[in-house]
């Protein structure tokens, strides 16, 4: 170590100690009033399941209005864990009072308990209180900076009103602060007067449909109404610092940040900052470049508030779930040691970037305090930061060594207020969290002062890495905030198989990736796509043209369509490659399958780029189709490997073998919806399974069927083994059912097709030697259930997604809410707000949250369904299409409410954006309803009971069934996909039982004896 680095660590804990002696380190230091709190921190401190469950208690606790529900869910919550509790929490849980006057006692203490734990960290629920906070913490000489506490933003009207509460602070606040008499220590910097109103915003909160897919359409959207609350603040003389938020918005908030302070308007006014995170590993870049920006371009510095960062555990689930590289540190002291290097940096530009240190560690302060010193940069030019309500006592000590400490003071009401405090109490209680080391644990002053650097073990690994693996699933269990315990179950041997990550379109690169695809594709319209047998383009014959839904004037090509004939004679080929491709070792077949997903992932974004303008799918999904196609390639060439190695039953003197062989040509039927996946899917399965197959693909979706072909060839598909066989179902789909050859017949699409195909196929004619296998997947009517106690930010976000995406056209989809009565109107208001703020848009825009039904005659259908609804039901909303109706073909988003469980609307399965919502009077009540149609397909719930969702799991009888979560989006292997009633016929696809469908079990008895003797058995074979 050089010696001014020593110098500047011993000066930082010079620093440092001078801090831990102007503070009491004695008792309940982290906030002001103690008594719940602490009690709560404490338990949560020292038991993290019974943190987990307490805190969720703590999240549900304001939705609950009856003393017997609060009852009921601190019971449960305790119940849920028991197996981890210490043995008096299990006791008390039993003693928790139900009804009577203990009962009440119970919930109003409950009650008032969250509340004023929320107060100590909430300043107020309106702007007079906050006022008075602020006024208050003025006396303590302490600045502020005001953030507004909301639910998430899911509708437009709240984003206008987020709005208008902004812009109504700023002139409540502006109008009385400024009239206080001045109090230089923290009015002034070194230079003159700052200002003294400033106020956090969150980005997100001012646009319904923030999405860094489009940072272009999400900037105009949230600049809007940006700009009024900036021109009022610039006005008044005001601040605005912009928080930040998960990592995949950071990107947008930065361009955001950029863009609207390069203004004319705005391009001179410096009282303006960002928070920035030192957990990101990314984050250093993103400094470099807004020192150039403040500097070069818009030559007027901006402020910093450098953080560690508040979402560590939402960015490494969410990286962990998507197979992402994890964007933060997976060390602490990486994130300490970053700020530290951040802090360096910014203290060196201090001319183009004012530092604001957002941290309440000591270390991490009295190094801002060393360098500082070191760099001769004036105390009152740069500031400390805290949040209101956590270790009071430092920011005193701070303001006494002569610096300017601002206090983060979030107001609002405790309903949106909760999801702060709960991240407030994860924080505190985090193994991790310097407040809970310095002040709960007691650790020496020593090693709390200790250079993060000096943490990294072994000390070449001193400086903080680029850390960007994903994390292992074991590295980040229960590693720091309140994670559950694994599941039960959980330490099954996992698959080998892993899920094809999604496209992140956070990431530049990725939407570049897409948009230039686009532009590829569409370079390539208007070819024809003919049939192809025996590996052989055929003549081109009749075609099909295909055209853009969202635009029908847009043609993209035309597929050739086959004659009875052209079918017979790709049955004929299939059964002439039959014999060699059921011989060909299994390596070869699942060689195949592994070949084509590389195919997939070469092609990726031209394939979803065809998806995106042949089925009106948006990105997002589009992307996700081809993921699944490249999916059922790895997971049925595993699959397979597995069914295809024989099982031995042998016994001395006896070999048996039981094994599988393909039945023979399989003719693979697919729908448009999920155009490359799920024909691909049902292909593979036949495929590696040692079947031939005639590839049918709806006509709808020829070109992406087209494309499949183009992947199979090029994997290596031998001569026969697959002919490409597009056509008019009507015309050659009953003689490739019926036809004596066929063995298999897998399908997926609509009821009436299925039954038909059943009962064609069900025939026996003479000379066919077989009984026909139909594997068949149908349609649902899935319903969401919306429990009195559901978290409403969710569940209307979670059943719009359900109902709408891909406009209702997936047969997961949910068309039918079933709300309990309790919150029934509360939620029918912010989904009907929900629903009116998505975008209806042209599916290749990247900001399109609704695209285009499939074609005219869907859209009729659709419409006549939405009338027959008018007629039986009250119509909630409908969207106004203007001229996209003539564009392309649209259908308007509609809700109809109060819904009879009965209507046509409520049963019948309508594959368009129509939900209906249906009032239930309890859970049992809305059970009965959601099993009451002739589907069985998805399901989902929104409860935060464990006794309702216990229920909730075992009656609502679906194939899949989705808790606290939309109930569309299956991934292979992870979630199977099928239903049964009417909804399905075959086992699930994407699981264990699938390709079983596909072959036909044989066994071989060998009997080994030769005149009295046979050769040896090994123990065990
Ligand atoms: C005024 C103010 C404004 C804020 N604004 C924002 C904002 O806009 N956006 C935002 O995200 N946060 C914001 N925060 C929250 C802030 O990120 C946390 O309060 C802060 O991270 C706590 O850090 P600390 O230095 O006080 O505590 P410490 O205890 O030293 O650090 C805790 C932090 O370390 C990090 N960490 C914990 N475990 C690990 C691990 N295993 N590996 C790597 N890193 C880990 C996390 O960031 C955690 O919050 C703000 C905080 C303040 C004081």
């Amino acid at each position: 170590m050089s010696s001014t680095v020593t110098s500047l660590d011993e000066r930082t804990k010079e620093y440092g100690r001078e801090i831990f002696a102007r503070l009491n380190r004695q008792g309940p230091v982290l906030f002001t009033r103690a008594w719940v709190e602490d009690k709560l921190m404490g338990l949560g401190m020292h038991d993290p399941a019974l943190k987990v469950q307490l805190f969720r208690f703590v999240d549900t606790l304001p939705y609950l209005k009856e003393p017997k529900e609060v009852a009921r869910h601190l019971r449960e919550y305790l119940n849920e864990a028991k197996d981890e509790l210490p043995w008096w929490v299990r006791l008390g849980t039993k003693l928790i009072p139900d009804r009577g006057i203990l009962g009440q006692g119970l919930a109003f203490a409950s009650q008032k308990g969250a509340e004023q734990m929320a107060r100590k960290f909430i300043a107020g629920s309106n702007v007079q209180e906050a006022v008075a906070a602020v006024h208050q913490m003025r006396t303590r000489r302490l600045a502020f900076t005001i953030d507004l506490l909301g639910e998430a933003t899911i509708t437009e009207v709240e984003a206008d009103h987020v709005q208008k509460q902004y812009l109504d602070l700023l002139a409540g606040l502006t109008r009385e602060v400024n009239d206080w008499p001045e109090e230089p220590t923290i009015d002034r910097d070194d230079r003159g007067p700052i200002p003294r109103v400033n106020v956090s915003v969150k980005l997100s909160a001012l646009f319904s449909q923030f999405d860094p897919i489009d940072p272009a359409g999400t900037s105009r959207a949230v600049c809007r109404r940006l700009r009024p609350i900036l021109s009022l603040a610039k006005q008044t003389g005001a601040f605005v610092n912009f928080d930040m938020e998960q990592h995949s918005f950071k990107d947008v908030t930065l361009q955001i940040f950029r863009d609207i302070l390069t203004e004319p308007e705005f391009r001179d006014w410096p009282h303006v900052g960002i928070a920035i995170q030192a957990y990101l590993t990314d984050t250093e870049a993103d400094l470099q470049a807004l020192l150039a920006w403040a500097r070069d371009v818009r030559k007027c510095p901006v402020w910093i508030r450098l953080v560690k960062g508040a979402y560590w555990d939402y960015e490494t689930v969410v990286a962990a779930q998507n197979h992402w590289p994890v964007p933060v540190f997976t060390k602490k002291w990486q994130s300490d040691a970053n700020f530290e290097k951040l802090t360096e940096f910014l203290l060196a530009n201090v001319e183009w970037l004012v530092p604001a240190f957002g941290s309440h560690n000591i270390r991490s302060i009295s190094h801002a305090l060393a360098v500082a010193e070191k760099l001769g940069v004036p105390p009152r030019r740069y500031e400390f930061q805290m949040l209101y309500g956590m270790a009071d006592p430092i920011k005193e000590a701070i303001q006494s060594l002569g610096h300017r400490v601002r206090i983060y003071t979030p107001y609002g009401q405790l309903l949106p207020g909760m999801a702060y405090l709960v991240r407030r109490l994860l924080e505190n209680s985090s193994n991790d969290s310097f407040l809970r080391q310095g002040f709960a644990e007691g650790l020496a002053e020593e090693l709390l002062l200790l250079d993060p650097n000096a943490h990294a073990a072994p000390p070449s690994h001193a400086a903080p890495t680029n850390h960007t693996e994903p994390m292992s699933h074991t590295e980040h269990a229960g590693t720091q905030n309140g994670h559950l315990p694994p599941a039960r179950g959980a330490h099954a041997p996992r698959s080998p198989f892993a899920n094809e990550p999604l496209t992140d379109f956070s990431v530049a690169a990725s939407r570049t990736a897409m948009s230039a695809a686009l532009d590829q594709v569409r370079k390539e319209l208007g070819r024809t796509y003919p049939i192809v047998i025996d590996n052989k383009p055929q003549p081109v014959g009749a075609v099909l043209a295909r055209e853009n839904p969202s635009r029908k004037s847009e043609v993209l090509g035309k597929v050739g369509m086959a004659t009875v004939d052209q079918a017979n004679r790709a049955v004929a080929s299939c059964l002439a490659a039959f014999d060699g491709w059921r011989d060909t070792p299994l390596a070869e077949r699942t060689g195949l399958l592994r070949r084509l997903a590389e195919q997939f992932r070469k092609r990726r974004f031209e394939l979803s780029a065809w998806i995106v303008l042949e089925t009106g799918k948006p990105w997002r999904e589009s992307d996700a189709d081809v993921a699944e196609a490249i999916d059922f390639c790895e997971y049925y060439a595993i699959e397979m490997e597995k069914l295809g190695a024989p099982q031995a039953r042998d016994v001395p003197g006896e070999d048996n073998r039981y094994f599988y062989e393909p039945r023979g040509v399989a003719v693979v039927i697919a729908p448009w919806n999920f155009p490359l996946a799920i024909l691909a899917g049902m292909a593979t399965a036949a495929l590696v399974a040692g079947n031939t197959v005639v590839l049918k693909p709806a006509e709808q979706s020829g070109i992406i069927g087209a494309k499949l072909m183009e992947c199979l060839q090029a994997a290596g598909a031998p001569p026969g083994v697959v002919n490409f066989l597009p056509g008019d179902g009507d015309v050659i789909g009953p003689p490739l059912v019926q036809h004596p050859d066929v063995a298999l017949i897998a399908f997926t699409g609509s009821l009436k097709v299925a039954l038909l195909i059943n009962e064609q196929a069900s025939k026996t004619p003479g000379g066919q030697n077989f009984v026909k296998k139909v594997i068949a997947e149908m349609g649902g009517k899935n319903a969401v259930i919306v429990d009195s106690d559901a978290d409403l930010d969710e569940a209307v976000k979670g059943v719009v997604d359900s109902a709408f995406g891909y406009g209702g056209q997936k047969c997961s989809a949910g068309s039918r809410a079933i709300v309990l009565d309790g919150i029934y109107d509360q939620f029918l208001n912010r989904l009907v707000e929900a629903t009116k703020s998505l975008a209806v848009k042209a599916a290749d825009d990247p900001g399109c949250s609704l695209g285009p039904v499939i074609d005219a005659e869907a859209r009729d259908r659709i419409l006549k369904f939405i009338e027959a609804g008018k007629r039986e039901s009250r119509l909630a909303h409908q969207t106004d299409l203007g001229a996209l109706a003539e564009q392309g073909y649209f259908v308007p988003p509609t809700i109809f409410a109060d819904v009879p469980e009965a209507a046509g609307v409520a049963q019948e399965e309508i594959f368009g954006p129509v939900l209906s919502v249906i009032r239930a009077k309890d859970l049992d009540d809305a059970l009965r309803i959601a099993n009451g149609t002739k589907y069985a397909l998805t399901g989902g719930c929104y409860s935060r009971s464990p006794s309702h969702l216990e229920k909730v799991k075992r009656k609502f009888r679906v194939g899949n069934l989705y808790i606290n979560r939309k109930c569309t989006g299956a991934l292979v292997d992870r979630q199977p996909f099928g239903g049964f009633k009417l909804s399905g016929i075959g086992s699930k696809a994407g699981g264990p039982d699938y390709l079983l469908q596909f072959v036909l079990p044989r066994t071989i008895t060998e009997n080994q004896m030769r005149r009295g003797f046979a050769p040896e058995t090994a123990p065990g074979e």
